[in-house]
């Protein structure tokens, strides 16, 4: 086991990629701190993980019940040793009808929430541990429709290398883990009926040189690697695990003979 003896939280636990994260991190022995903000949500993963998981209510652009869930679950589990800041949320901004308070929202959860998550998380966190920030290729692709989604993204990268400069002299590491499109319940009406979900499945795989898009688990265990010792001297890097849409655009089926 990877993890053993070791204590994780990881935000937006009770569903997508956290939640398919908090499952691995209890397989390899962790003892993990969920949160979210649905409380039936968090309960149900709660039951999933066991008796090494922790569920806890906590809105991540609420700095003071970020901090109370993290002291409540180190006191439960002890100090920190690995921190994945996932909690994220969707938003479309484009240019022309978005309004101040839709795209205020988008960079409070996705950016200012993850800054607030780390600072929240130094207090009760021990030296030589992992930070991980989930970013996306969204963060670099030019994506219409996203501006504010994609700017708070891409100042989670500029987080993640600032944070691994300030952080370096207690050896804790900070990376980014960026996704491409994953089968999450982020995506809403894209994926609600079987017909929608397979239509989604096919214009994404389109534009991907491996030709489909990932499963939660593509993500988690990328997440599991750079929280391990395996990514014990790997500081400040952002690894995209998107099929290769970002580095390898040529290579999509849509632009095969
Ligand atoms: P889900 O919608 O399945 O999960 C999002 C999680 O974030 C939920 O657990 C949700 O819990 C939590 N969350 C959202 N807002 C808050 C908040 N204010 N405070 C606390 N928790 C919050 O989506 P994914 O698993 O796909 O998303 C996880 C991360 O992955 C996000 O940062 C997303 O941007 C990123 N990502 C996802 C991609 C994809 O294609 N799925 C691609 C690239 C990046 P609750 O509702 O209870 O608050």
């Amino acid at each position: 086991m990877r993890l053993s003896g070791k204590t994780a939280l990881i935000t937006g636990g009770n569903s997508g990629i956290g939640l398919a994260t908090a499952k691995l991190f209890v397989a390899e022995g962790a003892k993990v701190i969920i949160t979210g903000r649905n409380k039936e949500t968090l309960e149900a993963a709660a039951k999933e993980l066991g008796p090494n998981g922790i569920a806890l209510v906590a809105d991540a652009t609420d700095v003071a019940a970020t901090e109370a869930a993290i002291k409540k679950g180190t006191e439960k589990f002890g100090k920190l040793d690995i921190v994945f800041a996932n909690a994220g949320i969707p938003g479309s901004t484009p240019l022309g009808s978005t309004t101040l308070d839709v795209f205020e929202k988008v960079i409070s959860t996705n950016l200012t929430g993850v800054f607030f998550t780390v600072q929240s998380a130094l207090h009760y966190i021990n030296d030589n541990a992992s930070i991980i920030l989930n970013g996306s290729v969204i963060s670099v692709l030019g994506v219409p429709g996203y501006s504010a989604y994609g700017a708070a993204k891409a100042g989670v990268r500029a987080l993640a290398r600032i944070m691994a400069s300030e952080l370096s002299p207690r050896g804790i590491r900070v990376n980014v883990v960026a996704p491409g499109a994953t089968r999450t319940p982020i995506w809403g009406a894209a994926i609600a009926t079987p017909e929608a979900e397979k239509a989604f499945e096919k214009r994404l795989g389109l534009s991907t040189p491996l030709g489909r898009i990932a499963e939660p688990d593509h993500i988690s265990k990328t997440v599991l690697f750079l929280a391990s010792d395996d990514a014990g001297h790997i500081q400040g890097q952002e690894i995209f695990v998107d099929g290769g849409a970002v580095a390898s655009p040529a290579g999509a089926p849509i632009y095969r003979g």
